[in-house]
């Protein structure tokens, strides 16, 4: 049995790196890049105002001193033809080109009209409300490094010079395939005979995938024979990158998703990890493709997607990774009860994290079919074999989801 970060590190070593392409900045967002960009144009990109108000000459800015308004300038294209001589102002409106001559502004609530002019009720200092060009970002200074995940406002800085997309290691193409006899599709027919249970991880992992960044995603089902498994595997794989398996890969008489990945040339793989839940986690390579085998309670599922899986999917697009760890946010929370584990495997206990004084406490049944608990947590916390964890403890936790 392999340990935790023995098969992260495994995992990550087998899969390969996606294909980088260039994407619009509206479907970059998510995305790691996939190149490092250097500012070409300064932010400001010319001295203005940051004000409603009036530009003038510092040196003159006295309260009471009148000044004669020879001109407006709004935001958008530079009439140039303003100078800000001694005793004049000129109106400007906010992000508009700072005129020559003038050093700062007033703002327009700090003045009086008085016929074509105005009086002045505060002074102001050199600079005073204005954004100097090149003060946010200067050119040739670092605005993308490899690596970084697109958010709005990273798409919002390579917008302000000028580029239209960005090159991206884009997210994995996906089939989640689950497995089992005994699985109904919700909705499907008749509803449930005697035995029957309905698909619940099919919709999880697919929407797992979803939630960290893969817009690619097919669901199919296979029942446990393994001629009819082969042919749902065949089709997953041709067009997954990654292939993502629910059920069968235990001890089971029909569990045969092994059997059956080996037969269709899958190598490099492992099976069964020192953790709980999911112990049975299988994964393997196969043509350039990775398989993930989760055990099939849910609780192992989804667990070992976030242990595994997710590290995974970010190797893929690109993004450092740490195999001693999983690739989850990680906050400091306080145990509101002890946490024990008698077990031989460290076990991640599923609870409720509050963001507001970081207590954290276990919920629902610790076992690997509770789903109702699962779907109450929003966090893990590890506790190692053998380990006791008291009251009060301050100890990390993962939260079950991207950030
Ligand atoms: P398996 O790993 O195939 O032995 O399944 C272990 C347990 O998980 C069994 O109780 C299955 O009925 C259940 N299970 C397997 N796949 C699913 C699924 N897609 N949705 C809900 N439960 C499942
Ligand atoms: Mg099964």
């Amino acid at each position: 049995m392999l340990e935790e970060s023995e098969a992260r590190r495994r995992l990550i070593e087998a899969t390969p790196l996606g294909t980088i392409c260039q994407v619009s900045l509206l479907e970059a967002l998510g995305a790691s890049a996939a190149e490092t960009l250097r500012a070409t144009v300064p932010l400001p990109g010319f001295d203005n105002s940051q004000m409603d108000g009036y530009a003038l000459r510092s040196a003159e800015a006295m309260p009471g001193n009148v000044l004669r308004v020879v001109g407006q300038q709004f935001a958008g294209r530079e009439d140039g033809s303003f100078q800000v001589e001694s005793g004049t102002a000129v109106r400007v409106f906010t992000g508009a080109p700072l005129p020559r001559g003038a050093d700062a502004v007033i703002m327009q609530e700090d003045v009086e009209l008085c016929g074509d002019g105005i009086r002045l009720r505060v002074g102001a200092m050199p600079d005073e409300f204005v954004r100097r060009r090149g003060a946010d970002l200067c050119e040739g200074q670092f605005i993308l490094q490899e690596g970084d995940v697109l958010t709005p406002a990273r798409l919002a800085l390579l917008a302000s010079q000028g580029c239209s997309g960005v090159c991206v290691r884009p997210a994995p193409r996906a089939v989640v395939v689950t497995t089992g006899d005994e699985l109904i599709e919700p909705g499907a027919g008749a509803g449930l005979l005697p035995g029957q249970i309905f698909n619940s991880n099919g919709v999880m992992l697919a929407s797992g995938l979803r939630s960290f960044g893969v817009s690619q995603v097919r669901a199919l089902h296979a029942p446990d024979d393994p001629v009819q498994m082969r042919a749902v595997l065949e089709m997953a794989l041709e067009e997954a990158d990654f292939c993502v398996i629910a059920g069968g890969v235990s001890v089971g008489e029909k569990d045969y998703v092994k059997a059956v990945l080996a037969d269709l040339g899958a190598r490099g793989g492992f099976w069964r990890v020192r953790v709980k839940p999911g112990k049975p986690f299988f994964f393997a390579e196969l043509e350039g493709k990775v398989v993930f085998g989760l055990p099939g309670n849910p609780v192992s599922s989804w667990v070992t997607f976030l242990l595994f899986v997710v590290s995974a999917l970010q190797r893929y697009t690109g993004r450092t990774i740490d195999p001693s760890t999983p690739s989850l946010p990680l906050v400091r929370a306080f145990l509101e009860a002890e946490l024990r584990n008698e077990g031989d495997r460290p076990h991640y206990v599923r609870g409720v994290w509050s963001a507001k004084d970081g207590a954290f406490r276990s919920v629902g049944l610790q076992q690997s079919h509770a789903l109702y608990g699962l779907s109450r947590a929003n966090a893990l916390v590890r506790v190692g074999a053998g380990q006791r964890l008291e009251a009060g403890l301050a100890v990390e936790a993962y939260l079950m989801g991207s950030a």
